[in-house]
């Protein structure tokens, strides 16, 4: 099938490699020159893993091809997948202006009956106002459908979880567009849920807001945990353990981050105003994480009284593991709390530095390694569970700091371990060691 689609950041150049790779015809649409011009020799301007091999595999065999001009990708595409961005607004809802702008462009190139597939994670009924904005614009009797394919994927496992997802979301208004659908991604061996368009809107915000709760529930209980003498580690397990409730997302922590979670629970909470719903309960799984983004800082408050004047190692600066995303990073507060505190903030990341450099205050440091981070700290923050991290942190802590503590966002360590090698050592959910 000839396929374009329009973004190509982490949802769209996944989507549109993965095609590829199963033999669709593809032309990813970027209007950032710069990424297009990298895309085109075959570099990803985003690290996910298996995404370069791939890349360079199919622009070799001619299947996937780089424009910015998007009368190239789109005057003979049969299906247009839209993967802009839909970031937050002021009010917290989800600003369309690049899914509105993509719907124009669609509409003035397109050359033939088309299929518009919504993969960015729009509110209920922006399909709708998709197919009306490209009707408005096309220039002939061509026939418009839409449909709502909501994407799953998890940065740092994004490739992977193209060809494993749980699932495959179709949401269309008549059998023939999911039909289409089923097609295009039958060789991915994925369930498909064949839904209404309403429908498959309302599971992304649905799952998104699922994730987000547990997160926020199980941070609850952390912190009731660390009052009343109980294990967050411990406990956690033992929950999980009930297969009705599942072991994943249950890791207290500092707070939800990324470019999804805070973005979308808000969105939902926006959705639900406009129909007159209180969503107490999304509500309050976002105060309860920005509670959680501040409660290690506020705990090195206690311990030191101040930080002014010390030198703060932060360790991990994405927003999770395996990837260089700083969106809504837990970093970001944590590095301008401490700047404010006028703390000496040195950093790293496995990868996140580059983009991290954008997003932090221009006073922070950035260390080649863990152990000059760690080096001449009083104090040693991690922030990001990669496994550089939680191989190297409490080891190289014992090894180089004069008097060695940590403050551990991510509670990649038991209380055992760091006695033992007699560190004092903060986490989430669990009491003090030594
Ligand atoms: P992104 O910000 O990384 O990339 C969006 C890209 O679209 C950018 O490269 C931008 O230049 C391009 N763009 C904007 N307007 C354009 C236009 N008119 N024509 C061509 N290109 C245009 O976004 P992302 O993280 O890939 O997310 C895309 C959507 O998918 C969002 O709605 C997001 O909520 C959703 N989503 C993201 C993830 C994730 O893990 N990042 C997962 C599931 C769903």
């Amino acid at each position: 099938m000839k396929i374009a689609v329009i973004g190509t950041g982490y949802v769209g150049l996944v989507t549109g490699v993965c095609l590829a790779e199963v033999g669709h015809h593809v032309t990813c649409i970027d209007i950032n020159e710069e990424k297009v011009e990298k895309l085109r020799k075959g570099i990803p301007p985003i690290y996910e893993k298996g995404l370069d091999v791939l890349m360079i595999d199919n622009i070799d065999r001619n299947r996937l091809k780089f424009t910015t001009v998007h009368k190239e990708g789109l005057s003979d595409a049969e299906v247009v997948y839209i993967a802009v961005g839909t970031p937050q607004s002021a009010d917290g809802s989800a600003d369309l202006t690049y899914i509105y702008q993509a719907a124009k462009d669609i509409g003035e190139h397109v050359n033939r009956d088309v299929l518009v597939v919504t993969k960015s994670t729009v509110p209920l009924g922006t399909n709708f106002q998709v197919k009306e904005i490209v009707e408005d614009h096309v220039k002939g009797p061509f026939k418009v459908e839409v449909a709502s394919n909501p994407e799953f994927l998890r940065e740092g496992s994004a490739v992977y979880d193209t060809f494993n997802g749980d699932r495959i979301v179709i949401g269309t208004e008549t059998e023939e567009a999911a039909a289409i659908l089923e097609k295009i991604n039958e060789p991915f061996d994925i369930p498909v849920l064949k839904t209404s368009i309403t429908s498959a809107e309302m599971i992304k915000y649905a799952s998104n807001a699922f994730l987000a709760t547990k997160i926020s529930f199980i941070n609850e209980i952390a912190s009731l945990s660390e009052k009343v003498g109980a294990d967050i580690s411990d406990v956690a397990k033992g929950v999980g353990q009930d297969h009705r409730i599942g072991s994943q997302f249950l890791n207290a922590g500092i707070g939800y981050g990324g470019s999804c979670f805070p973005k979308d629970t808000q969105a939902l909470v926006r959705i639900s105003e406009e129909v007159e719903h209180d969503f107490k309960l999304l509500k309050s799984v976002i105060d309860v994480n920005a509670r959680q983004k501040t409660t290690l800082f506020e705990k090195a408050k206690k311990r030191f009284g101040t930080l002014k004047g010390m030198r703060v190692a932060l360790l991990g600066l994405a927003f999770k593991p395996e990837t260089d995303d700083m969106r809504e990073a837990a970093s970001i507060e944590m590095a301008n709390a401490l700047t404010a505190e006028g703390a000496e903030v040195i950093a790293y990341d496995p990868i996140a530095m580059e983009n991290a450099k954008k997003v932090l205050p221009e006073s922070v440091q950035y260390a080649e390694n863990i152990e000059n981070a760690i080096k001449d700290a009083t104090v040693v923050f991690i922030l990001t569970d990669w496994k550089e991290i939680k191989e190297k942190a409490l080891l190289f802590s014992s090894l180089f700091m004069k008097k060695p503590i940590i403050f551990d966002g991510r509670n990649c360590y038991s209380q055992e371990e760091t006695e033992k090698v007699q560190v004092e050592y903060y986490s989430v959910g669990r009491s003090a060691v030594n």
